[in-house]
């Protein structure tokens, strides 16, 4: 076993990609954690973290598997690179939020974000099999970007792993469990796509509702009415509840576009500023407003060149 869990770790050394030991059997790592640092040994002149501390070194790496059966942590950021972890729910209580309503996992979420952004599900990379059933899709990061672990960051279910976090390398075995390479193959470069979701965007400043109105084709109370009042809950919806609230107004929105009555880039516009306006990312709101128009029935062409 442990001469498996050795070999785990320097298969991945030789790939490019530094390693440090896990908890035996856990997906934790092992040693101290910061807050509980001896300041002696390696963490001498200041703790250091699994991510300073992993190595590709071949000695290093020999003597450290030599004394206990460690799991292997995968430095993500180190490695240069960027894996997209597509998760299963914990239990039948665990459901999709509204805006990803009827999906069964991360996969299913992840497959939706390749179908929206016109790109195939990118399944010839490198792919491991958590223990869960979950699925690693592994791409080299993007040179000159520093991309940053999220949970969520995509979609439910779908959290990225990059610089300041890891993953459990294949060979290792969690809960009796293993994690095993499904598809082996070099990881592909982050799809630009990908790259251009995931990249940090500035906080934008407030930004005050442009009225709808301006945008209207044919002008009535009644739009009017409808679409302050969908502006409205998006404005006074609270935190948890914005995600949603921008989904549920392109929802109801998309019956006028379907009508002639509104443009959808007028909706996508004015939509987007108020999701802006109080708090949810640029990613967040072209998911949202772009899961509402569909499910609303407003066409698939939303954001598309
Ligand atoms: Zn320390």
């Amino acid at each position: 076993m442990s001469e498996n869990l050795l070999n785990a770790a320097l298969t991945a050394a030789e790939r490019g990609w530094p390693v440090f030991p896990l908890r035996p059997g856990d997906k934790r790592p092992a040693g101290h954690a910061e807050a509980r640092c001896p300041g002696t040994g390696r963490c001498a002149e200041g703790h250091r973290t699994p991510e300073q501390r992993a190595t590709r070194d071949t000695a290093t790496i020999t003597a450290a598997w030599s004394a206990a059966p460690y799991n292997v942590g995968l430095a993500t950021g180190p490695a240069g690179l960027l894996v997209v972890d597509l998760d299963l729910p914990k239990d039948d209580a665990d459901t999709a939020p509204e805006v990803w309503a009827g999906m069964a996992d991360g996969l299913d979420v992840f497959a939706t974000l390749c179908d929206q952004a016109g790109e195939r599900l990118p399944t010839e990379t490198y792919t491991v099999r958590t223990r869960s059933g979950g699925q690693q899709l592994y791409f080299t990061a993007p040179e000159g970007k520093t991309l940053r672990s999220g949970a969520g960051v995509l979609g439910w279910k779908v959290d990225t792993r990059a610089w300041g976090g890891y993953v459990v390398a294949a060979g290792s075995i969690v809960g009796g469990r293993p994690y095993a390479v499904i598809h082996n193959a070099p990881p592909l470069p982050l799809p630009a796509w990908l790259s251009d979701l995931l990249t940090p965007q500035p906080l934008p400043a407030p930004m005050p509702i442009t009225s709808l109105a301006t945008h209207m084709r044919k002008t009535s109370a009644y739009l009017a009415t409808a679409v302050e009042g969908e502006l409205e809950k998006v404005q006074s919806a609270r935190e948890g509840g914005r995600n949603g609230a921008l989904y549920a107004a392109a929802y109801a929105l998309a019956r006028f576009i379907r009508l002639g009555d509104l443009t959808e880039t007028a909706v996508d516009t004015d939509l987007t500023a108020a999701g802006l306006s109080v708090g949810l990312s640029p990613t967040e709101c072209r998911t949202a407003i772009r899961s509402g128009l569909r499910r609303g029935g407003a066409g698939e062409e939303v954001g598309a060149a």
